[in-house]
């Protein structure tokens, strides 16, 4: 299985997911149609499958040009059936769904929306996590709370370690400036830093990351740690309060 993500507009990431084996072809969050054209066109390949995290424009505009131009299925969570153009397929939380002859584990993780989900390709080990977790970030709550974006993001967080962290946006060198500003004494972070000052560089995109790096590095991640509790003068606080205050201090930063 090959994945690819596909620069849309000023900071998004667009999935082409191309299964060999199967011969089926999906996208992820289209958020413009034309980018996803020229690609498949290039690449001779015809588009089966939309796969939307959640209704945010930014997410779905494309969604009604592709299905129109490859009357492609377009799959979303069930509660957003009336905020996803062109919805067919209607998932539900836990449910396994079949993309070609891989299993897609969708995980239900309200908070930056109420139907957000993420894509779990469990033998891939691969997830699509489209708002809720970016490398060194994490979504603003919009219709949730932050109890709610917390438990989502533990949900992610019991993923195998290996799991490679596809997200939607390109947000990744300021989220690691905003990491590093409070949690500087993290080498992790440190070394991470590095490698994605050298992508950017280079134009080149810092995705997929992987989940055991940013356990390591992503500050939102690490809210029940004892150390980042302690340089935030919040020793022996809740995660959840830990959890607000990093994202009330993200939101202004
Ligand atoms: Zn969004
Ligand atoms: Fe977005």
């Amino acid at each position: 299985m090959e994945i690819i993500p596909i620069p849309c507009l000023t900071d998004n990431y667009a999935y082409i997911i191309n299964d060999q084996t199967s011969k089926i072809v999906g996208v992820v969050d289209p958020s413009e149609a034309a980018p996803i054209i020229t690609f498949l066109k290039k690449n001779n390949l015809k588009l089966n499958y939309i796969l939307n995290t959640h209704h945010h424009y930014d997410h779905i505009g494309g969604n009604l040009e592709l299905k129109k131009t490859y009357n492609a299925k377009i799959a979303g969570f069930i509660t957003d059936k009336d905020r996803i153009p062109g919805i067919d397929i209607f998932l539900k939380d836990e449910e396994k769904w079949k993309f070609g002859n891989s299993s897609v584990k969708i995980l239900h993780i309200p908070g930056h929306t109420l139907g957000h989900i993420c894509f779990f390709f469990e033998k891939e080990k691969v997830a699509f996590t489209g708002d809720t977790l970016f490398s060194l970030g994490c979504g603003r709550i919009f219709e949730g709370d932050h109890n709610q974006m917390l438990i989502s993001l533990n949900k992610i967080k019991k993923l195998p370690l290996d799991t490679k962290i596809y997200c939607g946006h390109e947000y990744t060198f300021k989220n690691a400036e905003f990491c590093i500003k409070y949690d500087d004494e993290n080498i992790d972070l440190k070394k991470k830093f590095k490698e994605i000052k050298k992508l950017r560089l280079n134009n080149l995109p810092t995705v997929p990351s992987t989940l055991k790096d940013e356990l390591k590095s992503n500050i939102f991640l690490r809210c029940d740690q004892n150390d980042l509790k302690i340089k935030l003068s919040m020793k022996n606080e809740e995660d959840f309060k830990v959890f607000k205050k990093v994202r009330d201090l993200k939101d202004n930063f």
